[in-house]
């Protein structure tokens, strides 16, 4: 996606277009994979004046409107990824020796549909997996 249609995308989920809104997105396109607050500020941060809290508020908005998912947190670091029909939710994998995160393949609808009846009558909107364990850097 080109700036434009970045900004026509936001635009039809009835988000407010800026250019520091703009700048994060456009970083979050290009990572491609888990993501934190703090890593799109370092990335943009030298060329752009925008502090962290502006990107906290604008991942929120994102949240609320389905385009990004809380992963999972990492002491406190909450990382997100993208949400689109290429990228359904689907475990992660984190490596408790370099705190390495990794997405898994994805779930299959009965796999999803095994924890929603294992909650029982709670409701549930989101599910989230995470294994920990090695990885194979680290398992050497
Ligand atoms: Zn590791
Ligand atoms: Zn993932």
């Amino acid at each position: 996606m080109d700036s434009l249609q970045v900004k026509s995308f936001l635009e039809s989920k009835d988000i407010k277009v800026t250019v520091k809104r703009l700048a994060v997105i456009e970083c979050i396109l290009r990572i491609k994979g888990l993501f934190s607050a703090i890593d799109l500020h370092n990335q943009l941060s030298d060329r752009l004046d925008v502090d962290l809290v502006t990107v906290y508020r604008f991942l929120t908005v994102l949240k609320e409107k389905g385009i990004v998912r809380d992963v999972l947190s990492d002491e406190s670091v909450q990382y997100f990824e993208m949400t689109s029909m290429d990228n359904p939710a689907h475990p992660h994998f984190k490596c408790y020796q370099c705190h390495k995160l990794l997405c898994l393949q994805p779930l299959t609808f009965d796999d999803s549909l095994f924890f929603i009846q294992s909650a029982g009558d709670l409701h549930i909107d989101h599910v989230s997996v995470v294994l920990s364990g090695l990885c194979k850097d680290c398992d050497q």
